[in-house]
């Protein structure tokens, strides 16, 4: 069955079916392909029905809705947060989302988002970073190596050559991990003792910490001229990774300011602080780096579009590959309006059987 060709029941896309779809494709050309999906979605940014997510913070995390719509299509994201849940052997983060056909407003996909997350993550820095880096960046720290960290590395060598790595983690043994993974994937790699140690001659900082706290993962001494900073790891309220000073130096670029403005480093600025919007970059509207040794910093707290991209990219794969199965989710009397009817003939079904 194809994924249209019965209205009644969904296509559902597991862990294990996303597994096989990343390899299927390859992991570099399936970021290469989302990144190029998401770049489609902003040069359209002002179709979209946009607003930031929905967040249900508690002492521990937080529990996010993050909906969209192009006016064709629906999406919505849930993502939780709980730095903490490593040390129960759970997921930072893990997520699921829905495509819906806005005209009927039945589901069309749902789909596992925890590994989508990752790689669309990975892959809007990437896109981020082709604007605003310097051209040739080949030299990339990343200060946290959790579960984020490869699929960042290889989005950032698929689609800008980067293939110098610079590790470093808290816990040495997340570093290892990072560095063993990657370690057949075309990358120089070096585990380094210290933030400072690994940011010496980055052309490019990536920071994805976990911590519920207003960390100084980056100082203002650590960062030169001409560097690029991809701040994953701050993107919820009183969640932040860089000293305010690297702000100040630098220029900001972020995806949706309203979501930004509370949830990304940019909390820690006055709420009328001047940003540009990633969309007006890649749209030519507004210029991205301006000069060899500006600082420009990527303040990413992941906005809903991307995960409607993502959505509408794995559905785009799902006829060719069939990694999906049929969820029977929708309920479908042989009268739209005979709900009760269907509950009853099932009732006689089962006392026949
Ligand atoms: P994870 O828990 O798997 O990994 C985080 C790593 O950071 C761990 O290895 C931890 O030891 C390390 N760490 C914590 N504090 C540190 C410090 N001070 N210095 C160095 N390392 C430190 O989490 P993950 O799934 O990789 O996510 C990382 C962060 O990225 C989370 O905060 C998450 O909310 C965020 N995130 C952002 C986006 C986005 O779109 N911006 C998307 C996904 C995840």
């Amino acid at each position: 069955m194809t994924a249209n060709q019965n209205l009644n029941v969904v296509p559902f896309v597991s862990v294990d079916h996303m597994m096989r779809l990343v390899l299927k494709v390859g992991t570099e050309t399936f970021l290469t392909e989302l990144a190029d999906v998401i770049e489609e979605d902003f040069l359209r940014w002002e179709q979209f029905d946009k607003t930031p997510r929905v967040a249900s913070h508690s002492d521990e995390g937080v529990i996010e809705l993050m909906p969209t719509s192009d006016g064709t299509l629906y999406g919505f994201k849930y993502v939780n947060g709980h730095p903490k849940n490593t040390k129960e052997g759970r997921q930072t983060v893990t997520a699921f989302g829905v495509l819906s056909d806005v005209g009927n407003g039945y589901p069309m996909l749902l789909s596992e988002m925890t590994i989508l997350t990752a790689l669309r993550t990975a892959a809007m820095s990437a896109v981020a970073a082709k604007h605003l880096a310097r051209p040739n960046s080949r030299t990339m720290a990343i200060i946290g190596n959790g579960a984020q960290s490869e699929f960042q590395a290889l989005a950032f060598k698929a689609i800008l050559g980067v293939d110098r790595l610079r590790l470093y983690d808290l816990d040495p043994s997340a570093t290892e991990r990072c560095a063993r993974n990657l370690s057949a994937k075309g990358f120089s790699i070096t585990k380094c003792a210290s933030p400072q140690e690994a940011v010496e001659g980055a052309d490019i900082v990536t920071t994805v910490t976990a911590d519920k706290l207003n960390a100084t993962i980056l100082s203002d001494n650590m960062v030169g001229p001409g560097i690029h900073i991809n701040a994953v790891g701050g993107d919820c309220p009183g969640k932040t990774e860089l000293h305010k000073d690297i702000l100040l130096r630098s220029d900001i670029f972020v995806e949706y300011p309203p979501q930004t403005r509370i949830e990304g480093e940019i909390q820690q600025l006055d709420a009328n602080y001047p940003v540009k919007e990633l969309w007006e970059v890649i749209a030519g509207k507004k210029q991205g780096r301006d000069n060899e040794r500006a600082i420009t910093l990527f303040d990413s707290v992941g906005f809903a579009i991307e995960d409607f991209s993502a959505l509408r990219y794995v559905r785009s794969k799902l006829e060719e590959t069939g990694l999906f199965v049929d969820l029977d989710l929708l309920a479908d009397p042989d009268e739209p309006r005979d709900l009760y009817g269907m509950l009853l003939r099932c009732e006689a079904k089962l006392q026949a059987a």
